[in-house]
């Protein structure tokens, strides 16, 4: 039994998908980056979805990064990390992941940074926002946003992108991407590099593309239920 048309079939619907809510926001699809995110499954599964024409995966936890990345044959995607970091493993990623999307407390930021910079690397970050105040998530408030943006640009080794959320679950996601959006532009305005909103997963990636996503970080709509 082949997994291959299975994962075909998912991505064209999440491909029609993103389609149809880019056209009723007026954008353009090419303006939406889709990230499958792939922990969990087997380098197989993602040598079927790079095969079936994508090319951006995620992974959540630096252990997994890495053994990604020794795969062989080499997997050959481009890694963006998107869990949590903790400072110890930083190196296992700083260098590897093209964005790390989840860069939710200062120490972690610095710790990049100076791992960047001893390599003479900048790495490219979102800084991750707690956009419904859940206990249970990472992130900072939108409150303190503008002031973590502001200081990580002082740091050489460290270019923040934007910003990327993971709305609480109770949330009206429409409500929480539109605020979202509303802070990306606002500190666009002053820092022009803040372009990224990575927000929306497998069940809110549409009304995440109605208010501005521009990376939407999708696992099992694409690779199928986790076990
Ligand atoms: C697992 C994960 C996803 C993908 O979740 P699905 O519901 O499987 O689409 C997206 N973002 C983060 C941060 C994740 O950990």
């Amino acid at each position: 039994m082949s997994a291959a048309p299975t994962v075909t079939a998912r991505i064209e619907e999440v491909r029609a998908r993103m389609a149809a809510a880019a056209d009723s926001a007026g954008r353009s699809l090419s303006g939406v980056t889709l990230v499958a995110v792939s922990k969990t499954f087997p380098d197989d599964a993602v040598r079927a979805v790079r095969d079936a024409g994508l090319l951006d995966f995620g992974e959540s936890r630096a252990q997994a990064l890495q053994q990604r990345l020794e795969a062989s044959p080499p997997l050959a995607v481009r890694w963006h990390f998107v869990g949590r970091l903790q400072r110890n493993k930083v190196e296992m990623v700083v260098g590897h992941a093209t964005l790390i999307h989840s860069v939710d407390r200062m120490a972690l930021a610095e710790r990049i940074a100076d791992v960047a910079a001893a390599g003479d690397r900048v790495q490219r970050v979102l800084v991750q926002v707690n956009v419904s105040d859940d206990p249970d998530k990472a992130g900072f408030t939108v409150e303190e946003t503008a002031g973590t943006v502001a200081r990580l640009r002082q740091l050489p080794g460290i270019s923040v992108q934007g910003l990327m959320t993971i709305p609480a679950l109770h949330a009206d996601p429409a409500d929480a991407f539109q605020r979202m959006r509303n802070l990306r532009d606002d500190l666009r305005s002053h820092f022009p590099e803040v372009v990224h909103l990575s927000m929306g997963m497998s069940g809110d990636y549409e009304p995440a593309i109605l208010h501005g996503a521009t990376i939407i970080r999708v696992g099992t709509g694409i690779f199928g239920p986790r076990q």
